[in-house]
Formats: C-alpha cells, sequence, structure tokens
C-alpha cells in the first residue's frame, strides 16, 4: 500500500493504472470511434501542457498509481511524445519508475518506435481491424495500412515485450478475418486482443445486435485453433487463451457481455485534464482548474481521492438503463 494510503474506493478496489490522453485529436476516422468529418477538437488552451502532465502524474505516483498507459486520440501526434515518455517514465512510484505503455494506431510508429523505447517506454498497444488495405481504408477512411504494419514491424523490432495488438471484431466487416488476425500476430510475435464494440462512437452507431460477442469469437476461433484459458487475469481486461499450446496467446476483452468492473484498478485523465473513475462514467473531475487556479499539491490530491470514492460497482452497458457518455472514446482516452 502507498505511504499515502492508496486510491482505495468503497468496494476496496486499489488502484494502480492509470490512463492519460495526450489529445484528442486524430489521423484517422474508425466507424466505432469518430464520424467523418472528425468531432470538434478540444480547444489548445485546453489541453494539459506537458509540464501539467508530469505534475499531476508525480500526484498520482504518490497515490498508489504504479503504471501509466498513453492514449487518445492519437498519442503519437503529441510533438513531444518522446519527451513525455521520458519525464513519466523517471517518476519514482511505490513499486520503482512508472511503467509506461502506449496505445497507437501505430501511424508514424517506422520512426518513433525506437526513440521511445530508448527514452524508457515498456510496451507498445497497436490497433489493427484488418490485414486488407481496401478493408482498411473502408474502416478508417484513410489508406495507411502500410504505415500501421510499418510501425507494427518497428515496435517488433525494439524487442519491448509483449506486443499487443487490439482488434475491435464488428459483424459484417471484419468478422471473417478473426483467424488470419491471430495467425498474423503469431507470425509477428504478438499477443492478440479481440476487443468487443462499446457504445462510445461520436456517431453513436452502436447497436447491441450488431456487436460481435465475446463468446462468438472465441466460437469463431476454436473452430480452428485450441485454446487453452490462461490462469492469473487479475486486473487484466482481457481473458487469455494459449494458442494451440505455443508461446502465442489470444485474448478478449468482453466489456459489453462480461465486464471485469469487479476487477478494476484504472482511472482515467482526459487530454483536458478531467479525471474520469470509469470510461463509462457521466461525471468528471476538473483537476486541470484547480491545478491552474494555484491550488496546493493536497487539494488536488483530495480531489483525485474524492473521484475514486465516487466510483461505481459497474459500467450497466448492458443494462436497458445505459446512458452513453457525453464524450465519444477519442476525448475520454480509450
Ligand atoms: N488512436 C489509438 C488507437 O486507435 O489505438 C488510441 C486511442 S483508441 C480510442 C484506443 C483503443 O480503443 C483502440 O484499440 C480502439 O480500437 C479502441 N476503440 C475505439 N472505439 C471503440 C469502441 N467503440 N469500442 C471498442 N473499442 C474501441
Ligand atoms: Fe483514431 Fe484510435 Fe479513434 Fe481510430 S480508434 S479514430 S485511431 S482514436
Amino acid at each position: 500500500m502507498s505511504e499515502t494510503g492508496g486510491l482505495v474506493d468503497t468496494f476496496g478496489r486499489v488502484h494502480r493504472d492509470l490512463r492519460i490522453s495526450l489529445t484528442d485529436r486524430c489521423n484517422l476516422r474508425c466507424l466505432y470511434c469518430m464520424p467523418a468529418k472528425g468531432v470538434p477538437w478540444i480547444p489548445k488552451p485546453e489541453l494539459l501542457t506537458t509540464d501539467e502532465i508530469i505534475v499531476l502524474a508525480e500526484m498520482f505516483a504518490r497515490l498508489g498509481i504504479v503504471e501509466v498507459r498513453l492514449t487518445g486520440g492519437e498519442p503519437l501526434l503529441r510533438p513531444d511524445i518522446v519527451d513525455i515518455v521520458g519525464r513519466l517514465s523517471s517518476i519514482r512510484g511505490e513499486r520503482g519508475p512508472l511503467r509506461v505503455s502506449i496505445t497507437t494506431n501505430g501511424i508514424g510508429l517506422a520512426n518513433l518506435a525506437q526513440p521511445l523505447a530508448d527514452a524508457g517506454l515498456e510496451r507498445f498497444n497497436i490497433s489493427l481491424d484488418t490485414l486488407r488495405a481496401d478493408r482498411f481504408a473502408q474502416l478508417t477512411r484513410r489508406d495507411r495500412l502500410d504505415d500501421v504494419l510499418a510501425g507494427i514491424e518497428a515496435a517488433r523490432a525494439t524487442g519491448l515485450v509483449p506486443l499487443k495488438i487490439n482488434t475491435v471484431a464488428m459483424r459484417g466487416t471484419n468478422d471473417d478475418e478473426l483467424i488470419d488476425l491471430v495467425r498474423f500476430a503469431r507470425e509477428h510475435g504478438a499477443q492478440l486482443r479481440f476487443i468487443e464494440q462499446m457504445p462510445l462512437d461520436a456517431g453513436h452507431i452502436w447497436s447491441r445486435v450488431k456487436m460481435v460477442t465475446g463468446a462468438e469469437i472465441l466460437e469463431t476461433l476454436s473452430s480452428e485453433f485450441e485454446l487453452e484459458p490462461c490462469e492469473g487475469r487479475g486486473s487484466d481486461p482481457a481473458q487469455r487463451f494459449v494458442v494451440d499450446g505455443s508461446a502465442t496467446t489470444v485474448g478478449v476483452i468482453a466489456s459489453v457481455t462480461a465486464p471485469f468492473c469487479g476487477a478494476c484498478d484504472r482511472v482515467r485523465l482526459t487530454a483536458d485534464g478531467q479525471m474520469r473513475n470509469c470510461l463509462f462514467a457521466r461525471g468528471e473531475s476538473d483537476l486541470r482548474s484547480l491545478l491552474r487556479s494555484g491550488a496546493t499539491g493536497e487539494e488536488i490530491e483530495a480531489m483525485i481521492r474524492a473521484s475514486v470514492t465516487a466510483k461505481k460497482a459497474g459500467h450497466g452497458i448492458d443494462d436497458p438503463g445505459f446512458l452513453q457518455p457525453d464524450r465519444p472514446m477519442s476525448a475520454i482516452g480509450g
């Protein structure tokens, strides 16, 4: 436990993992995330500066956070991304330096993977929903598959493991490629994780019926591979399986049909400095305004603790009364 008592909520969950969104901007327009014309961007003055991110991360580390995942929008669009990774990974938490990883669409990684690794990054998480260039262009509204594949190669070349690849399964879009994607991951020494599509898109196109469920994903994979459940899931959102008795694993993140809220250890900081205690929370805590008003560290830490205390037991996506958060995934940070 941290010397400050840790970020423990009313259900006894201890929060160790902070997701920081570095920007809401993106160079893709994935169907399940952003509409073709994009979304109204957060005005620049409202975005946290790098110094503000570091100050807040230091406070979170004092409160027991040991792991930071950078996300967005597309985090590689932040011009000083290498510097941010370097500074974050030199912050000391109760278990040593913060462990910093990144979730990215991979564009730009061909040049940035090694500098990020040199700056102290621990791991890459790259999104890839299809291996077909025409489908990629349709799904992301940009013809950039080759850039993503080059990014995956560069990430692999750094030797940072495990290299994770995230795939959102979509009915009638890429659900005929699930097996090919597992093979691709195996060939690239990566761990593939399939994600159930969640109601977080700005265009509100999500529908429960169109979502490919975790059970369906497993059924498809089982027709080709022998899957053996891995032990010791802990707070991992993915339920993982060993593929054909090999070193390869595949994971399923069934956020909708099999929520893992009971083991959640995550909190979030948006690019404009709002703390969220859940991806699906409907409220936020305005750390940016407090910080800019000259508040003391104790006052800011009190707001962080209050947000954790207010965390609900679960997100309730599958409940009839579920309300989608006001912000889309790209603005919250996935
Ligand atoms: N731009 C980066 C990327 O795509 O990896 C980071 C941000 S993105 C919002 C983070 C992750 O959220 C990606 O793996 C993306 O596929 C996933 N995602 C976005 N919208 C989603 C949705 N509606 N349901 C499930 N996953 C989603
Ligand atoms: Fe951009 Fe990532 Fe959203 Fe796709 S999922 S539009 S890459 S933020």
